[in-house]
């Protein structure tokens, strides 16, 4: 059946709009900055064909790393690193693209989680970088929550949602009041990819008592390989005071560094760190029974 969204979108146009995410990532208070680091080099090990993990650490001694990716969907650079990365993950698939399907598929199949990356209004920028199906602040409330349930049914094995750009959305309750709406009706929970100090993500989802879930760093709000080195090595110093953590990178412009640099992470994270996908990550944090999405 047809979702009567057409499809407007080019590579090009997305890259344009990294940019742009990029520009504003560095732009916001608290997501960018650098410690002094040492130089990485991606491990040794051959790409695995199956996702392993450490061997079981007791409960008590675990800390909880969730890394999700953004801009699936649209065969961008990275996404087969990604696909073989043999760690837990999870993708974020943008909606109504060439490769959703195909990429929601592939990572459902690898064990990680799949969402569905929403596009949202930003503050800046122009409608047509968003791609189709965009939720705008233009739209009236019957049309957000079409364009919301479309969108979840274009992505298999979505078990959450998170914002593709979004800037101005998330800082709408009218429109963020009916996501979540329909989050919780389909069971899925949704990540806030913050960008923009001013969201009401977190404040809705408590309303509304479902999880409140964000990001504490992006990898990869610069696209050189330094900068993203360190921001893992930010990450790695936050989980010696912290239980837990959600990061967000990308496919696209950064992609294969940012691959590389994951690889990177994974023989260096201290040992009491394990890599989970986002529905372990609230499970463990939350214990919400009406996420059907994420119930064992
Ligand atoms: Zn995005």
């Amino acid at each position: 059946m047809s979702t009567g969204i057409r499809n407007p979108f080019n590579k090009t146009v997305f890259w344009l709009t990294q940019v742009m995410l990029g520009a504003v990532l560095f732009l916001q208070p608290g997501l960018a900055g650098a410690s002094s680091l040492t130089q990485g080099t991606p491990a040794g090990r051959p790409f695995d064909s199956d996702i392993e993990q450490p061997a079981p650490k007791p409960a008590s001694a675990v800390k909880k790393l969730a890394i999700v990716i953004d801009d699936l969907g649209n065969d961008m650079d990275g996404t087969q690193e990604i696909m073989k990365m043999p760690i837990k993950l999870t993708v974020a698939v943008m909606p109504f693209m060439p490769t959703t399907e195909r990429d929601a598929k592939m990572a459902h199949e690898r064990g990680f989680d799949v969402l569905v990356h929403l596009p949202m209004e930003p503050n800046h920028g122009k409608p047509e970088w968003l791609g189709p199906g965009a939720i705008m602040s233009s739209l009236s409330d019957s049309e957000v929550r079409t364009r919301v349930e479309q969108a979840i049914d274009n992505v298999p094995y979505a078990v959450g949602i998170n914002n593709h750009m979004g800037s101005k959305i998330t800082a709408d309750p009218r429109i963020m009041s009916i996501v979540l709406d329909v989050c919780r009706e389909r069971g899925l929970f949704f990540l806030d990819s913050r960008t923009n100090y001013k969201t009401v993500v977190g404040k809705l989802c408590k309303e509304k008592g479902m999880p409140d879930i964000g990001n504490e760093f992006f990898l990869d709000d610069q696209y050189n390989q330094q900068h993203i080195i360190q921001q893992m090595h930010k990450v790695m110093n936050w989980m010696k005071d912290h239980d837990s953590c959600i990061i967000i990178g990308h496919v696209g412009v950064p992609g294969t560094k940012t691959a590389g640099v994951i690889r990177s992470s994974i023989h260096q994270m201290p040992k009491d760190v394990e890599f989970v996908t986002l529905s372990e990550f609230v499970r463990e944090r939350n214990g919400d029974p009406i996420l059907r999405g994420i119930l064992p």
